[in-house]
């Protein structure tokens, strides 16, 4: 047996046994050794019940054996009652006001529990006790095992599968493996001495068995370290990687920008500027481009890809432009043939469903719908110069003459999978710029973009107003219409955003978002505002409907567009300058200033409504976050430090164990991952880690969760 060795092959597994395991993701020894406790209990902590004293905060574990409620007869207070059972006795409980508890601790179900015990009519019992559900199996009078002198892991499990197999086959493993010394370590020992961080091998002995949380500790930090540093080695190589192969050199940028500059109806930021300078330096060089683009909502990212556009143009060559959504994706297109409607230049629009050339034969101004072969022909021959789209554009027939810039809108929406699909159209590497408004700390930029080059656009244009924020309580609901009745009475318009929908399965939820935003129209159009008009929009309109309900809100022609999450991203309306977002604690902070980033894009002053369904100490905290903080970078710290790395936009995909995430909020190991990452890539000693040369291979084939 070796760490590669599967499972099955190892122990004899149940079918149930096998189909849990493989909905956990463990194939193999390995697998299991990194299936890692999520929590300890210590035995010592808890009390037998015949011990429990009046007076004494306690933790006893046990099995529920009765629950049943009672109405007091003068308050209608719902009182819960149960009974809680261990080895030496038992003890009753008491809720108050709880009138979930039996569905949440049936009878027979075990848990821990933690609170003070009162006396009542002589009888001890423990009062509004939290508890938590826990495998019975854990419970040392329940289990076969002796009780632990250790502290005791939990493991997260799965249905078919105990906590307690994996405790024991763990400790099985362990034993045979740390006898043969047979766990090799990917990390070389001259980082693992550097950091004082144990070895693999001891390590995993500490997290699955620690005789103290420190020494759990101790361990998890060395896991969450070689996590980080493999993948910033992983991504430093692809980047040598992609040094290697020339670019494409872009003549006159310089020149290009300022003819480019002349074409805005603004003057650019300074930022902007500065962006558009580094992009023109990589543009000169021969070494692809390999830039993220940074700046918090509203900081006019567009117009910097649109000069990096105009450049690769002139010189008859051509670029892409990758959207997230087709809203946006045409919303670019439009904006871009309006902005070169005199250059001399072709522009398309490619998505899964609809296909446009600009200028069109007949009319200059205007584009014109074409057929999918000859617009896939255009691009193969180099005629077209711009194309825009959706992911329509990675697709395999579509192929371009000589490629010389890819850009990707919101790349947090795409995988590395596609980026490098973007990459391989031709023989030179593409310069490749992508730009982000999902602000993420700055951990995190280091961990996950080390192969990106950055540019931060920390300025917004000229006369922006910060947005006033505030939270609708149903009691302002009344007065807060009537306000926005007197901004769209001057000219305004509005955003309403309907609640997200918390359904499992993505096809539901498209379908009851579709109907919780028709009732939220119906009620505005007939009870609130029936004096404007309203434009609709959700993710289950054909994309003809989409584009008339968003030509209708840019046109000024409905007044209110009432619309679910599909407006979250990019689209651009300076003259909307109210966001009501409805059921706003069902949504994450990063996500509701992605929203509001809606508003505030003229030197209107804009406001943000948020109105929660639901209030609780940790919904208002958050809210107030969103209210009070500057800008979205300070929410992205607030979310990794106040909520844990967890909660971070899109933290799903971004391929990090729980562990890693974590550690995220630690900059100095990451700094340190990184320092050392980098020293083995420029000394080009990799070769000499075969097994951690193995361990990137396998992460830069995985491809990253996509939306
Ligand atoms: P984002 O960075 O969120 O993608 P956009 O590129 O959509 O922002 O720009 C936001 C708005 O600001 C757009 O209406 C855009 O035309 C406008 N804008 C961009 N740059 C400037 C500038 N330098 N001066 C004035 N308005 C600008
Ligand atoms: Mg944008």
């Amino acid at each position: 047996m070796n760490d590669h060795t599967s499972i099955e092959e190892a122990f004899r597994l149940t079918e149930r046994q096998k189909s849990a395991l493989k909905k956990l993701g463990i194939a193999t020894i390995e697998d299991l050794l990194l299936h890692f406790p999520y929590r300890y209990e210590n035995p010592a902590d808890f009390k037998w019940i015949k011990d429990v004293s009046a007076g004494e905060s306690v933790r006893v574990w046990g099995k529920v054996t009765k629950i049943d409620y009672e109405k007091t007869w003068k308050k209608k207070i719902n009182i819960a009652h149960a009974s809680i059972e261990d080895a030496t006795g038992h003890v009753g409980a008491v809720w108050f006001r709880q009138p979930y508890i039996a569905k949440m601790l049936p009878e027979g179900s075990c848990a821990i529990f933690a609170g003070k015990i009162s006396v009542r009519k002589g009888a001890l019992y423990l009062a509004n006790p939290l508890y938590e559900i826990v495998p019975c199996s854990i419970i040392p009078q329940f289990s076969s095992v002796a009780p632990a002198q250790r502290l005791l892991p939990l493991y997260p499990t799965s249905e078919g599968i105990s906590s307690l197999w994996f405790q024991k086959t763990i400790q099985k493993v362990l034993s045979r493996f740390v006898a043969l010394r047979d766990l090799p370590d990917p990390i070389p020992q001259e980082i693992l001495r550097a950091y004082h961080l144990p070895d693999r091998a001891v390590s995993l002995r500490l997290i699955h068995r620690p005789k103290n949380l420190a020494h759990a500790e101790a361990a998890k930090k060395r896991f969450a370290f070689e996590e980080v540093f493999a993948l910033q080695l992983s991504r430093l190589a692809q980047k040598e990687m992609v040094k290697q192969n020339p670019s494409f050199t872009l003549a006159n940028a310089k020149e290009y920008a300022e003819e480019f500059e002349r074409l805005l109806p603004f003057l650019l930021t300074k930022a902007q500027q500065r962006a558009i300078s580094d992009i023109i330096r990589d543009f000169e060089s021969n070494v692809p481009m390999n830039r993220l683009l940074e700046g918090d909502v509203g900081s006019g990212k567009t117009a910097v890809a649109a000069c990096a556009s105009y450049i690769v143009a002139r010189n008859r060559m051509q670029a892409v432009y990758m959207a997230p959504t087709e809203i946006l994706a045409r919303q670019h297109f439009e904006g871009l043939c309006k902005l070169f409607a005199h250059s001399n230049l072709t522009l398309a629009l490619l998505t899964s469903s609809q296909c446009e050339k600009f200028p069109s034969k007949v009319d200059p101004h205007r584009s014109t719908h074409i057929a999918r072969a000859q617009a896939l022909r255009w691009f193969n021959e180099g005629v077209v110069h711009i194309l825009i789209g959706t992911h329509a554009i990675i697709q395999k027939r579509v192929s371009f003459k000589n490629l010389a810039l890819a850009m990707v809108d919101e790349q947090h929406r795409f995988g590395v999978f596609q980026r490098a699909a973007l990459r391989t159209k031709n023989p030179k590497i593409p310069h490749f710029l992508s730009m982000s408004a999902t602000p993420i700390p700055r951990t995190l930029t280091l961990a996950i973009y080390a192969d990106l080059d950055l540019t931060l656009l920390d300025e917004l244009p000229e006369g922006r107003k910060p947005i006033e924020t505030a939270l609708v309580r149903p009691a302002d609901r009344k007065k807060t219409y009537e306000f926005i009745r007197e901004r769209l009475a001057a000219g305004e318009q509005a955003f309403v955003i309907c609640p997200r929908i918390e359904e499992p399965e993505e096809t539901d939820r498209a379908t009851i978002e579709m109907k919780s935003v028709k009732a939220e129209y119906a009620k505005l159009k007939k009870e609130i505002f029936p004096e404007f008009a309203i434009a609709l929009m959700h993710g289950k309109l054909a994309p003809k409907e989409k584009e008339a309900a968003m030509k209708e809100f840019q046109n000024k022609k409905a007044n209110i567009m009432v619309s679910t999450s599909v407006v979250e991203v990019g689209v651009d309306v300076p003259n909307a300058t109210i966001i009501i977002i409805e059921g706003a604690e069902r949504f994450g902070l990063a996500q509701l200033h992605q929203f509001r980033g809606r508003v505030g894009r003229s030197d209107k002053q804009s406001y943000c409504f948020v109105v929660p369904t639901k209030y609780s100490a940790p919904v208002f905290r958050r809210l107030k976050a969103l209210i009070e903080a500057k800008n979205g970078f300070e929410l992205a710290e607030y979310d990794l430090q106040f909520r844990g790395a967890g909660e971070l936009a899109g933290s799903q995909q971004w391929g990090f164990s729980d562990i890693g995430m974590e550690a995220l909020k630690n900059i100095k190991m990451v700094e340190a991952a990184r320092h050392e990452a980098k020293k083995l890539i420029e000394s080009k000693t990799l070769g000499r880690y075969p097994l951690l040369q193995d361990k990137i291979n396998r992460l830069s084939t995985q491809p990253i969760h996509l939306e």
